[in-house]
């Protein structure tokens, strides 16, 4: 008989534990989630990523329907992004595993070129940086200008031999604006170089916008010499975490993406992705919702979005000490402010306030900013934001910029980021504020600012060190949760 066991405790113990997390639904999050405002889009996502929780990708004739969910959702996306007939894609976990995998197919499609590189301005995401590390791609960083996109110049003189990969943004996710797309997919084409478009965060609004007569600069497969493209459906298709749709020109291009393994004993492995064994819960998630709304319901969504995008604009241009960075062209809005406040202080004001935002630290000339991802759950609590907002930035003022301390960053600056070990960061951490008490769910103090300020006042480097120690100290086990296997 099997015995009976109680799943209520691990339950109730599940539910405790999120309530220290930002709450996903309800609009007041302008980071990290992307809400339609819809509880059914969400009921959906989550019932179809919950039935197929214990299925496996991994093989395709045992799980039929995952590679057909997979192949709708990549077609789906492949008339959003009017790819021509001969278009292939690959659903991933996420965008940056499909710009990992889009940077490692160029790389592969090349085998001739020793030494590869490629050429990204520096406004692309986080992730290039990633797959250059992992794989052994150079990127060559050209700088944006005033308006914050790459010059096609300076991209042509960045290509070289050794380059396998151009690559641009719809929009960037720092400042929400889009590269001059058709210009350097042109450049691209002409050395006979790959071009990628990250569409992570524009994919799925920007047709729609489009459609709705707002003015979009050329982005996607209709521009000649982009090769491949990526949207994140976890963002503006509403899906629950864990997917991205990376689209090839042709099946020759996605090709290298592909792994075989026969040369073991073990069973003949194929892979598409980083994962092997893969879940089909994401895909039937994205899936589900993707079917639920289609273009009407994702029109709508994307309407929404834009008003409250605009809404916003036009309400931080009423408020004293900030301004948007750039005009935005998608759904992302980054704020900077003049020399009466400081956007570290801004955030907590409105962290105090219930809204969750985003810091982006100075980097070269760009200054420090708020980083704002709206979606079309922002709209209805669009009012409430700039109030918000407002009253933050009143605040600011009122204090006055933020200072880092100047006696920690004179001890920082005296560092080699490279050369530091666990036990000096343990100290350093304290002192810069980001040392968490054990056991406590609140990992970081409430009030950010001096710490943010200290990390803006720091070297790029030094960011990472600091931020990795950060997490070395968080990510530690916890032993002995449950009663211990009786001694045998
Ligand atoms: C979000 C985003 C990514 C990274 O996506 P993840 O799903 O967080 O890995 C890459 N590029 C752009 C433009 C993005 O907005």
């Amino acid at each position: 008989m099997t015995p009976h066991v109680d799943p209520t405790p691990a339950l109730e113990r599940l539910l405790e534990l999120q309530r220290s997390d930002m709450p996903a639904q309800g609009g007041r999050s302008l980071a990290h989630i992307y809400d339609s405002g819809m509880p059914e889009v969400t009921r959906v996502g989550s019932e179809a990523m919950a039935a197929y929780a214990n299925s496996n990708g991994l093989d395709p004739a045992a799980f039929p329907s995952v590679v057909r969910m997979e192949n709708e959702v990549v077609g789906f996306a492949a008339d959003l992004l009017h790819a021509p007939a001969s278009a292939v894609g690959t659903v991933t976990s996420s965008g940056n595993e499909s710009l990992l995998l889009a940077v490692q197919g160029a790389r592969d499609s090349r085998p001739e070129v020793v030494s590869p590189s490629m050429v990204v301005p520096e406004t692309a995401h986080s992730a290039f940086h990633r797959a250059a590390h992992y794989f052994g791609v150079r990127a060559v960083v050209v700088p944006v200008g005033a308006d914050y996109r790459p010059d096609p110049v300076d991209v042509a003189a960045a290509i070289d031999a050794t380059t396998v990969l151009v690559v641009v943004s719809a929009p960037s996710h720092a400042h929400g604006v889009i590269d001059p797309i058709t210009e350097i997919a042109a450049v691209a084409h002409s050395r006979r170089v790959a071009c990628h478009v990250d569409a992570g965060l524009g994919g799925w609004v920007l047709p729609y916008a489009e459609a709705a007569g707002r003015d979009v600069r050329p982005w996607d497969f209709r521009v000649k010499g982009v090769t491949s493209m990526s949207v994140d459906t976890h963002k503006y298709a509403y899906a629950p975490k864990g997917t991205s749709v990376l689209l090839h020109r042709s099946s020759r291009l996605r090709h290298p993406q592909y792994f075989a393994a026969a040369r073991w004993p073990g069973t003949s492995m194929l892979n598409s992705t980083t994962q092997s064994t893969r879940s089909g819960g994401p895909v039937a998630g994205a899936w589900a919702i993707i079917r639920m709304l289609g273009h009407d319901g994702y029109r709508r969504l994307a309407g929404e979005v834009f008003e409250a995008v605009d809404r916003i604009v036009e309400g931080i241009a009423k408020i004293d000490g900030l301004s948007v960075v750039a005009e935005p062209e998608s759904t992302l809005v980054a704020v900077e402010t003049d020399q009466s406040c400081d956007p570290f202080t801004v955030i907590d004001g409105l962290a105090a306030r219930g809204w969750s935002v985003q810091p982006q630290m100075s980097y070269g000339n760009h200054p420090a900013t708020i980083h704002l991802t709206v979606s079309a759950a922002t709209l209805t609590k669009a009012d409430d934001f700039l109030e918000a907002l407002a009253e933050a930035a009143a605040e600011a003022v009122e204090t006055g910029p933020i200072v880092a301390d100047p006696d920690i960053l004179e001890i920082l600056d005296a560092l080699d980021p490279n050369e530091l070990f666990d036990v000096d960061f343990g100290s350093l951490l304290d002192a810069a504020g980001m040392a968490q008490s054990p056991g406590s769910s609140q990992l970081l103090p409430q009030r950010m600012a001096p710490v943010n300020a200290l990390l803006d006042a720091s070297s790029p480097e030094m960011r990472e060190a600091l931020w990795v120690a950060f997490l070395d100290r968080l990510a530690k086990p916890v032993r002995a949760t449950v009663p211990p296997l009786p001694e045998g």
